[in-house]
């Protein structure tokens, strides 16, 4: 069954690396915006039920628990298999995560992306390595002990051996799942946009170099493969069995349903975009609007490479997908950034490192 993503782009403060369409918005217009995803949800057509459901952001775990409730609520099916809540350290206590628990979410993401604090407080995070220790061992206590953290590669004044520290907090922590991303450098970001811009504000010079960031990806995939939490896609890994099944639906081109502002959503063939503001989301609900942008086909056989190829399972090409890109896979196999497994194709460790240079390669054949 399809998953569902419901958007809650609110925070604290913005981060200093986040291109996401969030941000700090006024008390009024995050009362409104949540009388408008549930209006939006109970708008949907309601004939099955989700088997995920991912509440994202932005900060979800700043909601107050009964505005969470109610959302939830809305949407058919709870207790669902699986059931995320995505979380930044520094607001959850054990009666909060109690809450959560009832509301039906069974799994929480935690947005801690280093333990070090020179490097926390130029990204503008408010916690701390202890905080986060502290805040894992409520959600435990609580009975949510399905927890991802997340982890980025490149942050300013980030070395080798900070980064080791960090990984040392994983073993000690021992979460289940871990995602590491590798900084994004964008005009999106105040900290993206002072790089691209020669800046000096935001530790911009001080962010590591692209070799150094590669090696600090490849430390730790070999550090969490030694702790059992192997790799899965290129950014995530998991022990066996903690996969994210709501993000697997991405991956494997499966349907899934956004709601909320600039929430997804893909039917199997088609994919759609709801307006990007929380404000023009709020405006498009009073005047009864859709909040979704054109439909835009997808083309199946191109992302099944280059969403796909992202998974170690990897992918299989059938005899269409030979014909059509038997050049660039040849050449890939070729260069070693492709292997076989079998009747599949998978990415290499070269592979992973150059993977946006191999899925350049499998659009607009
Ligand atoms: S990184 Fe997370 S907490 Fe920080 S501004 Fe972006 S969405 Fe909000």
């Amino acid at each position: 069954m399809p998953g569902v993503y419901i958007s809650y782009p609110f925070c604290a403060q913005k981060c200093t690396y986040c291109n996401f369409a969030s941000g700090v918005f006024s008390a009024d217009l995050e009362r409104e915006y949540l009388g408008a995803v549930s209006r939006e949800i109970e708008s949907q057509d309601w004939r099955w039920q989700p088997e995920t459901v991912y509440i994202g952001g932005g900060t979800p775990s700043r909601m107050e628990s009964s505005d969470l409730d109610r959302l939830l609520s809305r949407t058919p099916g709870r207790p669902w298999p699986e059931a995320t809540l995505e979380a930044a350290p520094g607001c959850i206590a054990k009666d909060k995560a109690s809450d959560w628990l009832r509301a039906g979410l069974n799994r929480v993401s935690l947005g801690v992306q280093s333990f070090i604090p020179r490097e926390l407080a130029r990204t503008g995070r408010k916690h701390t390595a202890e905080t986060v220790a502290a805040e894992i061992g409520a959600l435990r206590e609580a009975g949510l002990s399905n927890i991802n953290v997340d982890l980025i590669a490149g942050l300013p004044g980030q070395t080798i051996a900070s980064w080791k520290e960090s990984l040392a907090w994983i073993q000690k922590l021992e979460p289940p799942h871990v995602s590491i991303y590798m900084l994004e450098i964008d005009e999106d970001s105040r900290l993206g946009n002072e790089v691209l811009l020669n800046g000096k504000r935001y530790g911009a010079p001080d962010i590591p170099s692209d070799d150094a960031i590669a090696e600090m990806y490849e430390i730790a995939t070999i550090e969490l493969r030694r702790l059992g939490i192997h790799r899965y896609e290129i950014s995530n890994y998991a022990r066996p069995g903690f996969e994210s099944r709501h993000n697997l639906k991405y991956w494997r081109l499966e349907p899934y349903l956004g709601f909320g502002a600039d929430a997804h959503s893909f039917d199997g063939s088609q994919r759609f975009q709801n307006v990007e503001s929380a404000a023009e989301y709020v405006d498009r609900s009073r005047q009864a609007k859709s909040p979704r942008g054109a439909a835009t086909p997808s083309n199946n056989a191109e992302e099944k490479f280059f969403v796909g190829l992202r998974l170690s399972e990897g992918v299989q090409p059938d005899s269409a997908d030979w014909t059509r890109f038997e050049a660039p896979i040849q050449r890939f196999l070729n260069e070693g950034l492709l292997a076989r497994k079998g009747e599949k194709l998978i990415l290499t460790d070269r592979g992973v490192l150059l993977s946006n240079e191999v899925f350049a390669e499998f659009v607009g054949i």
